[in-house]
């Protein structure tokens, strides 16, 4: 049965509404005219509900009973009051979840309101315990992970490593079939690797073990920085890259400068993997004042029809042939856009009218210096 207890200063009333809860099958633990002993009351009783007067006797109004009381032991409030005072609600609003009641009531609405704050309390507290379960499981993942990518690097090491090692041994000791084993044993060893870091990091990120070091960053630096550390890439195919930007065009925007490199170095790697020979990759920018500056990789290359676009971000999804040449985890585009997100940006995809493909980011544009 619950258990009520009503603070209320106006004695008359107080014995009103406990006669109500009587009638209606409650049990009334206690009452008080002042905040203060009530919460002490409230203490050694614990009831299962508490019935506030919003205006009481004594130095504490009722909100700020209702405010201690909810702190300290956690029990659904039914604020009463004589009227729709929006100072009020505004007040209330800051304990959640409390109920309130209109004075004069009728039993009806009296029931009826006892309900609601019960069963909103009960949501309450099954959303908190669904809560911990969550982040328990997150916690064990993570832990699952970390424990997982030891485990996996260790063998992975030798793997590659006596790999490496066979490849500098004297080649004639092998057939050329043998050694075309030992170029697919590194091959795939070292596709692991990538696909254990890349992993790693989606988890780290999902886990929010790494946050964005955000700053402002100008284009000017990034772009060019980005083009550098793929430059090997770029002379390695026949494939053109161009960035509209260069010259200094004084962008700047708000970001983690090594996530949005890591970003760009992604969309850049994929406008190139994905091209055809002699294939063209464009970088762009458009800005409007107070709009986020948006950020284009425009590729010539295979594109994406619109079934597979629609799975565009999600992880482990590949629209190449298992058997391509064109080498992939599956899992560049959902980090994006888990940092974009972590960077208080967006990513998307737009169709190349030309054929190919038009990755966008967006960015918050920084005021210039
Ligand atoms: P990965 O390249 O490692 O497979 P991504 O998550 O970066 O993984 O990309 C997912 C998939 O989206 C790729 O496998 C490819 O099929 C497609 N894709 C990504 N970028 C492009 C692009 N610029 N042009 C055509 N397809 C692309």
């Amino acid at each position: 049965m619950e258990t009520i207890y009503i603070i209320e200063d106006e004695p008359l009333l107080a014995e009103h509404l406990q006669q109500h809860l009587l009638n209606k099958g409650y049990e009334v633990i206690g009452t008080a005219a002042t905040a203060e002993a009530a919460i002490i009351a409230i203490e050694n009783s614990q009831p299962s509900l508490v019935f506030i007067d919003i205006i009481l006797a004594g130095e504490m109004d009722g909100i700020e009973a209702g405010q201690i009381i909810h702190e300290r032991f956690d029990i659904p409030i039914i604020f009463l009051t004589a009227h729709k005072d929006k100072h009020f609600f505004e007040r209330a609003k800051l304990i959640p979840p409390c109920a309130y009641l209109l004075k004069p009531f009728n039993e009806s609405e009296l029931e009826l309101t006892i309900e609601m704050a019960i069963f909103r309390y009960q949501m309450k507290k099954r959303m908190q315990a669904a809560m911990k379960v969550a982040e328990e499981a997150s916690m064990a993942k993570s832990e699952f992970i970390s424990h997982l990518n030891h485990e996996l690097r260790t063998p992975l090491q030798a793997i590659l490593g006596f790999g490496e090692l066979l490849q500098l041994s004297d080649q004639s000791l092998f057939t050329p079939q043998q050694r075309e084993y030992i170029k697919e044993v590194i091959t795939a060893g070292k596709y692991m690797e990538t696909l254990i870091n890349e992993v790693l990091n989606l988890s780290s990120i999902e886990h929010k073990t790494s946050t964005a070091n955000m700053e402002i960053i100008s284009l000017d630096e990034v772009i060019p920085n980005c083009l550098n550390l793929i430059k090997p890439q770029i002379n390695a195919c026949t494939v053109e890259v161009t960035n509209q930007m260069a010259g200094g065009h004084g962008h700047l925007v708000q970001a983690d400068k090594t996530r949005l490199m890591e970003v760009l170095i992604n969309l850049l790697t994929n406008a190139i993997k994905y091209n055809r020979p002699q294939g063209h990759v464009i970088i762009d920018c458009s800005s409007a004042p107070g709009e986020p500056l948006r950020l284009t990789v425009t590729d010539t290359g295979i594109g994406i029809n619109e079934t597979d676009r629609a799975r565009l971000f999600q992880p482990f999804v590949r629209f190449v042939s298992v058997n391509s040449n064109i080498k992939g985890t599956g899992l560049g585009l959902v980090i994006n856009k888990r940092l974009m997100q972590m960077m208080g940006g967006d990513i998307g995809y737009d169709n190349n009218p030309d054929g190919g493909s038009c990755f966008w980011i967006e960015l918050q544009q920084a005021p210039p210096v």
